[in-house]
């Protein structure tokens, strides 16, 4: 049973490790949604909280990023790239090369090489 603060963290490490100025709500929220938790009510959690702490700004259709911010509590993810298959988290494809992105604490993928750009996790 993973607890409400772990997926908190969760979220905020993927928030800070994303390598965009903004982003829509909704594009936020898939992301969030593929790789964290599938209630809505812990993904609003999720981003109160990043806006609380100041990694985010909301503007009336965005989420902007404060990269000054985003540096101070987690590192960033590096990408890695297997040739397996399997499908890819985002958008289900089938794939052949596997991009997977560590963190020090967990990996999130397989994803596609076109969904590992569009999660913006920078490389
Ligand atoms: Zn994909």
């Amino acid at each position: 049973m993973i607890s409400l603060e772990d997926n908190i963290n969760k979220g905020l490490e993927i928030i800070s490790a994303l390598d965009a100025d903004s982003l829509t709500a909704l594009e936020i929220r898939d992301i969030l949604y593929s790789l964290v938790s599938r209630n809505y009510d812990i993904i609003d959690s999720i981003l109160a909280e990043a806006i609380e702490r100041g990694l985010v700004t909301r503007s009336e259709r965005k989420y902007h990023f404060n990269q000054e911010a985003s540096g101070l509590d987690f590192e960033k993810p590096t990408v890695r790239v297997l040739e397996e298959v399997g499908n890819c988290v985002l958008c289900g494809k089938r794939l052949t090369k596997c991009c997977y992105v560590v963190f020090p604490s967990r990996t999130y993928g397989p994803f596609g090489l076109g969904c590992v750009r569009k999660v913006h996790l920078s490389q």
